[in-house]
């Protein structure tokens, strides 16, 4: 007899859930909008709904949640989570608990990122990965040993808030020289908007990058010294194999063209090591798929 769960990736603007049964299968996968304007029950109501209809009748048996943010179950909030400041009030887990029949795990949702495309692209090949989420913020999970390595409070591999610069740009976190202050498509376009007085999205600002445009030059010639140092700096403090990058600013091929290379450069310890930059494979849909996998783990179906 097949085995059910649900995987809900939370987003700012959308909520997304899939089906998966036993094998990993996705059966059914749906989205509505998440509605954070309109209150903390109004989000759950969405969540509520859309996990009913995903679901379409079959015996869940647990639920994995993705969200923005480090969730505490002390405080039943997320903290870390600037982007959605509803999601940082206390008790929307709680709520969402109160609604489901089965039990629920809550996750990063940069977390659910990394142990999808781990399983989709590393298991078996590289055992400890980062996979970092580049868009609006920089967000990162981390493989340790074939493990999702949380930390004791959940924050364990937030490298988008490691500093490569005591004086460096601002971030939205108050500290100095954090990636994300760098490299976040926000940050991208602040950057290139310093010199050229114009504010465009990456994309663009990366159109002129390939046709020579001198500002853009400056702009993406930093940013690939600066994710390479980034990179460098966890794989040498914790002896990685591979980086996953994903998220809307991953697209653009120069990070795997330029990074690489540096990277190998500034690595430290046992000669002769490249670190791969790898480009993440499941698109939009690794969220949902690695907070489905969370609930298999909690049906002991997956090991990680
Ligand atoms: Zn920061």
């Amino acid at each position: 007899m097949s085995r059910y769960a649900v995987g809900i990736d939370l987003g700012g603007t959308k909520v997304e859930a899939c089906l998966v049964d036993e094998t990993r299968r996705v059966l059914a996968r749906k989205r509505r909008p998440s509605e954070p304007g309109l209150g903390r029950e109004r989000v759950v109501a969405n969540i509520l709904g859309l996990v009913a209809e995903t679901a379409g009748g079959a015996r869940v048996e647990a639920v994995g949640l993705g969200t923005p943010g480090t969730y505490s179950a002390a405080d039943d909030i997320m903290y870390g989570a600037p982007h959605t400041p509803l999601y940082e009030k206390p008790g929307l887990v709680s709520l969402l608990r109160s609604g489901l029949a089965a039990p629920l795990v809550v996750e990063n949702d940069a977390n659910c990122l990394a142990l999808a495309e781990f399983f989709a692209q590393c298991h078996g090949r590289y055992s400890s990965v980062l996979a970092v989420i580049l868009g609006t913020g920089m967000g990162a999970g981390l493989i340790l040993d074939n493990r999702l390595h949380r930390g004791p409070h959940g924050n364990a591999g937030e490298i988008g808030h490691t500093s490569i610069a005591i004086d460096g740009r601002p971030c939205e976190c108050g500290r100095h020289g954090c990636g994300e202050a760098y490299l976040s498509g926000p940050s991208l376009g602040r950057r290139y908007a310093e010199l050229a007085g114009e504010t465009l999205t990456p994309d663009r600002i990366y159109a002129r990058y390939e046709a020579g445009e001198p500002s853009a030059l400056r702009v993406f010639d930093d940013s690939v010294r600066i994710m390479a140092e980034l990179f460098a700096n966890c794989v040498n403090a914790l002896d990685l194999e591979a980086v996953v990058l994903g998220g809307g600013v991953s697209n653009l091929p120069l990070w795997y063209e330029r990074v690489p290379p540096l990277l190998a450069g500034a690595l430290f310890g046992t000669p002769g090591r490249t670190v791969p930059v790898l480009k993440a494979v499941l698109g939009d849909s690794a969220g949902v798929l690695g907070a489905a996998y969370l609930a298999l783990r909690e049906m002991r179906l997956m090991t990680f």
